[in-house]
């Protein structure tokens, strides 16, 4: 379904969508305030985007500097080309331990690469240990945003949900006790898991070591506890040297939840002795999106989720409705270069205001990757007919200032006396949603003459 009509679910429960609007924008301030504390922000932004174009540029010399390096340390480096490549990957590692029980730290990679279900399918048990993680694989449910994975959750549908999984008492959403329930059911899986799996934010190639940024410290207590640790990283997460660190840990958490800092921010360069450290790089599909001119630059995300806090479709379509692993801006440029057709609506929910520009830390030029997808995709993949013939008549009424005079003149007359019911048809999707503004005598050519005259 495209986004749209996605969308329409996530909008029948009017007070959520507002609540979910007002949670984001509540974020999207703390980043403002953040940000504007700290001397530079600008300049700490463009210079993390050039870090991220030099590391596009040289992405095989760093990798493989990376995987020397990881070596080095004692740490096991794997290739995957793509998302089966990677669960095999990590499947085997598993296997050869013998593991029956995982923890897993938030991944959006494993989430892309739907690994819990491959594993699962193999016998193995996997808990995600982030709490927002946790609600929704307690859910049956993919994530909903890249930092807050339950945003479009209540506490109190966490508090029935945690009811029926955890056998907890009724708190009326009570977060304090629901927070609390989950960490002593944590603690359980994490004493019990033979390996822990992480994703990883950054990749530093001079060092061969890996950082993770996690608010609960829910990757420590996994990788510290376990005998295995996998970590898997999209083939992007690489940055040259360990001080370029200070700007992408600074504008991370800023970025992503408004924090001066993230709580944890845990280096992992070797094994620990008698443990086994892995990392899994991944392509699946970015080798091919470097090469892509217009849109290679939208690999250096480092995904704060900054974009979608801000973007006013995101905060009230919900990410679910765009039916993608990474939702919101970004997700819309990424995913039509996985399947064009598949995702040919996402670059469309947009309004192009370019908010989602102004926010990212590394600066993408998201709004303008949108735009350049849209010339794609109405080129490639076929549109409704309604949609074309109606665009195609509006590029001629807009093309000629008389026609456009004219058809101004004939709407106003129309939207001022037809019956209620033919205006909010199911031909206007505009009204579907809220009134119309009331119609004025005259349109601004008008007005303006008529106020020269008076002069
Ligand atoms: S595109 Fe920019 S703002 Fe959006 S998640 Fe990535 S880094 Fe953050």
């Amino acid at each position: 379904m495209a986004h749209a009509k996605e969308a329409e679910i996530f909008n029948r429960d009017e007070s959520k969508v507002n609540w979910h609007d007002k949670a984001l924008w509540f974020v999207r301030n703390k980043r403002d305030k953040a940000g504007s504390n700290v001397k530079g922000w600008e300049e700490l932004r463009n210079l993390a985007s050039a870090i991220k174009a030099n590391v596009l540029s040289n992405l095989d010399n760093y990798l493989v500097q990376f995987e020397e390096n990881a070596k080095k340390n004692g740490v096991h480096v794997h290739w995957a080309a793509n998302a089966e490549e990677h669960n095999k990957i990590v499947h085997s590692i598993l296997s050869k331990h013998k593991v029956e029980k995982v923890v897993k730290s938030k991944s959006m990679l494993t989430e892309e690469c739907h690994l819990n279900p491959y594993l699962e399918a193999n016998g193995i048990e996997v808990v995600d240990t982030d709490l927002g993680e946790r609600i929704v694989q307690l859910a049956k449910e993919p994530p909903s945003h890249i930092v807050l994975p339950a945003i479009h959750k209540t506490k109190e549908e966490v508090d029935v949900l945690f009811q029926e999984h955890l056998n907890t008492k009724p708190s009326n959403g009570d977060p304090q006790y629901l927070t609390s329930e989950a960490r002593k059911h944590l603690r359980e899986k994490f004493l019990k898991a033979d390996a822990a799996i992480t994703g990883v934010n950054f990749a530093v190639a001079d060092t061969g070591g890996v950082v993770v940024c996690t608010n609960e410290g829910n990757a420590d207590m996994g990788t510290h506890l376990a005998k295995v640790h996998i970590a898997c990283m999209g083939m992007e997460k690489i940055i040259p040297q360990e001080k370029h660190l200070g700007v992408f840990l600074r504008l991370l958490a800023r970025s992503a939840t408004g924090q001066l800092i993230t709580t944890y921010s845990s280096h992992f360069n070797k094994p620990a002795p008698g443990t086994e450290m892995h990392i899994v790089i991944v392509d699946n599909g970015r080798t091919k999106q470097l090469s892509r001119d217009d849109f290679r630059a939208s690999l250096h995300c480092i995904r704060c989720g900054a974009c979608m806090n801000t973007c006013p479709i995101y905060r009230r379509s919900g990410g679910h409705s765009y039916k993608t692993t990474i939702p919101g801006p970004i997700g819309s440029i990424l995913s039509p270069g996985i399947d064009l057709k598949k995702n040919s609506s996402l670059p469309f929910a947009s309004t192009l205001c370019g908010s989602c520009s102004d926010v990212c830390p590394v600066k993408i030029n998201i709004h303008e990757q949108l735009y350049q997808w849209r010339q794609i995709i109405t080129k490639e993949v076929k549109q409704p007919v309604v949609k074309k013939s109606v665009l195609k008549i509006t590029g001629r009424v807009l093309a000629n200032s008389k026609m456009y005079g004219f058809m101004g003149k004939s709407a106003r007359f129309m939207l001022k006396h037809m019956p209620r019911f033919m205006i909010y048809s199911k031909l206007n999707a505009w009204g579907k949603a809220r009134e119309l503004p009331k119609v004025k005598d005259g349109n601004f050519d008008e007005w303006y003459k008529k106020r020269q005259k008076n002069e």
